[in-house]
């Protein structure tokens, strides 16, 4: 299933190069996932893995499909190691369920090659032009299939969804960064190069704050977990947070506590992420909108503030169709359940 690893151009600041060979199309409903799958989550911070034998179907419990799940710190960004220590968590994982073998699907935060085989470039990993999925498969001996973690993600999410299989299905992950993934008509989108799906990089305000990436006023800069904290940090004093039970959580807890700082705060990235709903649903007119990753955590005064400023008609107008916004239901584990389903397709 390896095919020869293509160096990608068609990413940010290489608009300037020919672009990549674009290879035919894949349609994922043609094939059928062999019964092992083993899903492996490459994050920033640590790796997670584990083994899925069901069918991944709706309304499922997460925690009943993933067998053996677990969150792995990093031991070393080296790349060389990190393929040996992957190698080394799936064979674990196939003597511990007594696999002879098993389908392996990676995701990772990272550029991929056209042909998805490989990475292009994992900023956060300091990894260029590695073919990852070659290289685990050659090492393995079992086939590996390589997805951006975003859209990894979306694919866990829409398959626990019970959404409707026709029309577009949208995942929006708050983390550190703001990442996306579109699912339309029960078909992952990855795009020509791989990297379909970049939503956190949508500008909703021309003129705002630049961003990591060098544009000005990306979704990220507005609504990404690191964002949301930065701007609560500067609006309530540290001895108000550390009387809320500090982090994260004393942020969700004043935000559910009708705070009136913390709210402006979330208000902000619920504006933001209405409008670039709006664009979104100018391309695929998605009928759900799932909110990720930590800042999700905020639940409800988050979901209502997006849903408030949707239906204030910003920016697609008050007579459109909205879609239903909703939080994620995989939580941090929809990326590994997404990786493992996908294993073994094209
Ligand atoms: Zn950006």
């Amino acid at each position: 299933m390896e095919r020869t690893a293509q160096r990608s151009d068609a990413r940010p600041g290489a608009a300037n190069r020919p672009p990549a060979p674009v290879p035919a199309p894949a349609d994922d409903r043609d094939v059928h996932p062999p019964a092992r799958r083993i899903g492996i989550d490459i994050g920033g911070s640590k790796i997670a893995s584990a083994a899925v034998a069901a069918e991944v179907t709706a309304g499922a419990d997460p925690d009943d499909l993933l067998r053996h799940h677990r969150s792995d710190p990093w031991e070393s960004r080296d790349y060389e190691a990190a393929v040996d220590g992957l190698a080394r968590q799936v064979r674990w994982l196939l003597d511990e369920l007594a696999w002879p073998d098993a389908a392996v699907g990676v995701s990772v935060a990272a550029f991929l090659t056209p042909d998805r085989s490989g990475i292009v470039e994992a900023l956060n990993l300091g990894w260029r032009d590695r073919p990852l999925a070659r290289d685990l498969s050659v090492v393995l001996d079992l086939p590996v299939t390589l997805h951006n973690d975003a859209n990894a993600a979306v694919w866990g999410e829409y398959l626990l969804a019970g959404s409707p299989a026709e029309g577009a299905f949208v995942l929006l992950t708050l983390g550190t960064d703001v990442g996306g993934g579109v699912v339309v008509d029960g078909r992952l989108l990855t795009g020509a190069h791989g990297i379909a799906g970049e939503l956190g990089h949508l500008t909703v305000d021309p003129g705002g704050q630049v961003c990591v990436c060098g544009a000005a006023g990306c979704l990220a800069v507005y609504a990404s977990g690191a964002a949301i904290a930065a701007g609560v940090r500067a609006a309530v004093p540290a001895a108000d947070l550390a009387r809320a039970g500090g982090g994260a959580p004393a942020v969700t807890a004043l935000a559910r506590r009708g705070d009136e700082r913390v709210l402006a705060v979330v208000d902000r990235a619920a504006a933001a992420i209405a409008a670039a709903s709006g664009q979104i649903s100018r391309v695929v007119d998605h009928h759900t909108l799932v909110l990720g990753g930590g800042a999700a955590d905020l639940g409800d005064p988050l979901l209502a503030a997006v849903r408030r400023h949707l239906s204030a008609g910003v920016p697609v107008g008050p007579v459109r169709p909205h879609p239903h916004v909703r939080a994620a239901r995989a939580g941090n584990r929809a990326g590994v359940l997404g990786a493992a389903d996908l294993a073994g397709r094209r």
